[in-house]
């Protein structure tokens, strides 16, 4: 398969897993920088996750304006992603999402951290983005570039952002990696919220995460991938590997 057509059919299975992991419902998205042209990303039309097909998938600018819109339907809060794109050349794909487990954390402010070996991802601290502190009192959605930018200076060079009473935003070097730290992400703020109810928690130090980090090779991705592939009921495509061989448990 042609490297755009590839790359646009693991977009649709990416939409399809983040769905099925419970990452996504009716809303948020995920996107991928154009593999050929880095001054344009593909993402949706404004369609539930779950349904999209690969007719549905659309390029954009930098700016978040559609090339060849064919009476397609953006999603609002495209913004999101050109504006993490503009921001972080290294940043080939993106998710939003309102990941349930998620949204109590940027709401009481009480720090999302990582409490086991598969969510290190995260980093050792989470940035929490309010909307309200430059634009006050909005409906929230992230639709324009100036709320953009101002949300992807509040990411910086990480993983993720938390947003005030809405979701969060996932950056990455690929597709796989995203997909894994939304679902890993979710799992963490679950995992935290319980473990905060039985005691105090003893997180990952600073130094495990960074261990973690290093050590992280493209197989974790892959295993995962070829896992929620079967359980979204999409063909798995492997990848070639890359980085440290560690085997991880
Ligand atoms: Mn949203």
């Amino acid at each position: 398969m042609a490297a755009l057509a590839q790359a646009l059919d693991e977009l649709v299975t990416a939409n399809h897993i983040l769905a099925r992991e419970g990452v996504v419902d009716a809303f948020g998205h995920v996107s991928i920088r154009h593999p050929e042209f880095a001054d344009r990303f593909i993402l949706a039309r404004a369609r539930a996750p779950e349904c999209i097909e690969v007719e549905d998938l659309m390029e954009f600018t930098l700016d978040g304006a559609p090339i060849e819109p064919a009476g397609r339907k953006p999603y609002a809060e495209r913004f999101i992603h050109a504006g993490v794109y503009q921001a972080r050349p290294d940043v080939r794909s993106v998710v939003h999402n309102h990941s349930p487990s998620v949204i109590p954390f940027g709401i009481t402010g009480t720090p999302l951290r990582p409490v086991m070996h598969m969510c290190a991802s995260m980093g050792a601290e989470v940035p929490l983005w309010d909307s309200r502190t430059s634009f006050g009192d909005t409906n929230l959605l992230v639709t324009n570039l100036a709320m953009a930018g101002d949300l992807a200076s509040a990411l910086g060079g990480g993983a993720v952002a938390l947003m005030r009473g809405h979701g969060c935003v996932v950056a990455g070097r690929s597709l796989r990696e995203v997909v894994f730290n939304s679902v890993y992400l979710e799992l963490n703020a679950n995992l935290q919220w319980k473990a905060h109810t039985l005691g105090t928690i003893n997180y990952l130090s600073d130094g495990e995460v960074e261990a973690i980090l290093s050590t992280r090779a493209s197989f974790t991705y892959e295993r995962a991938w070829e896992y929620w592939c079967g359980r979204a009921g999409r063909a798995y495509d492997p990848q070639p590997m890359s980085g440290p061989l560690v085997e991880r448990d």
